[in-house]
């Protein structure tokens, strides 16, 4: 079975990459769908962001990395895909992730959202944490694979 895993990632982090790992393992084929229209204010923009995450996930043989713009639940279609993976991290994602499944549901009656909890360690772990992170210039290896860690410190120094 194919399994879609949609977000931002903006940037992509070690608590992404632990759920991706998970669903990797239950489910044939992973697609890391990144979206192109998100309620967000983009950090990295999109051709960034699938970069860094086509270069974080290339040990994973049965994943693959695409952009997506438009309704999540149509992109699942397109891809043949029935279910969707969402991470829950603490209390925090709850009710916004359960009106995101409910609204997917509506939207589209044959595609199921299935939570996956990361390790304890990844538990706290944000994309918006990692860039506050980058701009006090803290050590982000154990939080971002090193490409992000890289293109992170590339831009602080841009925006200097
Ligand atoms: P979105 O903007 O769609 O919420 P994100 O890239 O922020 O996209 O997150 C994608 C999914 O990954 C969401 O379900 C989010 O809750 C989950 N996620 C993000 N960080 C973590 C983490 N550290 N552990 C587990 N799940 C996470």
């Amino acid at each position: 079975m194919k399994a879609l895993y949609p977000g931002t990632f903006d940037p992509i982090t070690l608590g992404h990459i632990n759920i991706l790992e998970k669903a990797a393992n239950c489910f044939d084929e992973v697609i890391l769908g990144i979206a192109h229209y998100t309620n967000k204010q983009n950090y990295f923009n999109l051709d960034e962001r699938y970069a860094l995450c086509q270069e974080a996930c290339a040990h994973l043989s049965n994943v693959t990395v695409k952009k997506f713009s438009g309704m999540v639940v149509d992109f699942a279609k397109q891809e043949d895909c029935r279910i969707m993976i969402r991470g829950l991290r603490a209390v925090s994602d709850f009710e916004y992730e359960l009106s995101l499944a409910l609204t997917n549901k509506k939207l589209s009656q044959d595609i199921e959202t299935i939570f996956l909890v990361p390790s304890l360690r990844y538990m706290y772990l944000s994309s918006s944490m990692i860039r506050q992170l980058a701009e006090l210039g803290g050590d982000l290896h154990d939080f971002v694979p090193p490409g992000v860690a890289h293109a992170l410190q590339l831009r602080m120094k841009k925006e200097g």
